[in-house]
């Protein structure tokens, strides 16, 4: 493969971000800002993170710049600029490799993102590894630190989905809306409509669901040293989610992860608000549970009249 023309084949026409004063074509990309920079980086690796078993070339790098997006869709930022760094086995051709970022093109039009550089080495397996940038106004991010006794918390879209299209995807078992679930585990659509809507509210503790709401929860408890009490059967999911087995369910929902939906909490006061927000943002969204004082962080879990604390990893016991 020919770097040159290859960075060439990838790089934009145009570029769409006002701030940016040099992008591809030098030792480094020049923006300037006078918003605060919200900055995150993910690296996804070839078998371990994703599999060509399951997803075209496209899907990969739609997904990995997904990721990216709902990190900083989650500290309320607006997606501005990413770069990618690319580790690349000999036995990718170019034109797959065109494919990863046409798929990255897709979603960072949708978002006005720019690609304003990277890497190019060669390993043997395929790594990549993207850095992404947003601007949020002045002290105005969104801290998991930031929920406080008497909030409720919200989640939003379903939750589950994009694990069971990945089981869909391996099984190869035919069910109902199956073409919907595999969507979802490979064109994830990360809520930055609803975290710039939230602007406007003055608290709001966000995390994105990538490892699934047991982790992000226990994430959020102990960052802001809280109980989250979380209602079972609140937990969203799509429609036809019932086909699948109570065990698949329960796990798939709490620990699925990957589906790149929001899990916040805010003020009783300002969750009509909320709402309202969402529902312009046509951001499906929902209360799942209350946030309480807490002599030592946890997350409890109230299923079938029972109350269990759920760990990080989704494991739960009799409290
Ligand atoms: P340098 O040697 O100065 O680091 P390179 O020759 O590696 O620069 O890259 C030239 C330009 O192409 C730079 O703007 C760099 O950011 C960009 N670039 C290199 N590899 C990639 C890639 N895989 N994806 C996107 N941009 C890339
Ligand atoms: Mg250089």
């Amino acid at each position: 493969m020919d770097e040159f023309s290859f960075i060439n084949a990838i790089k934009q026409k145009a570029y769409r971000q006002p701030t940016l004063v040099k992008g591809i074509g030098d030792d480094a990309a020049v923006f300037r800002s006078t918003s605060d920079i919200v900055t995150t980086v993910d690296t996804f690796v070839e078998n371990i993170h994703f599999s060509l078993e399951t997803m075209r070339p496209f899907h990969i790098g739609y997904r990995v710049l997904a990721a990216n997006i709902s990190d900083l869709a989650a500290m309320g930022a607006e997606p501005a600029f990413y770069l990618v760094s690319m580790c690349i086995p000999k036995t990718w051709n170019q034109k797959a490799l065109e494919e990863i970022y046409q798929g990255m093109h897709e979603l960072a039009s949708l978002h006005q993102m720019d690609l304003i550089g990277g890497d190019t080495v060669s390993s043997d397996r395929l790594m990549i590894s993207i850095t992404a940038m947003g601007y949020v106004p002045k002290d105005q991010a969104r801290f998991r630190s930031d929920a406080q006794p008497n909030d409720i918390i919200f989640a939003t879209g379903t939750l589950g989905d994009s694990r069971a299209g990945l089981e869909i995807l391996l099984q190869g078992q035919e069910c109902k809306s199956q073409d919907y679930y595999i969507q979802r585990h490979r064109l994830p659509e990360p809520r930055v409509a609803l975290a710039l809507g939230l602007q406007e509210i003055n608290r709001v503790a966000l995390n994105d669901i990538s490892d699934g709401i047991s982790n992000e929860a226990n994430e959020i408890a102990e960052a802001s040293g809280v109980e989250l009490f979380i209602i079972e059967d609140s937990v969203p999911v799509s429609e036809s989610f019932h086909q699948f087995s109570e065990e698949q369910q329960y796990e798939w929902k709490l620990s699925g992860g990957e589906d790149f939906e929001l899990l916040g909490t805010v003020s009783k006061a300002n969750w009509p608000r909320v709402q309202e927000i969402a529902d312009q943002t046509n951001t499906p969204i929902r209360q799942i549970g209350y946030v309480y004082e807490a002599e030592e962080p946890r997350v409890l879990i109230q299923t079938h009249g029972e109350t269990k604390q759920l760990t990080k990893s989704g494991y739960t016991h009799l409290k």
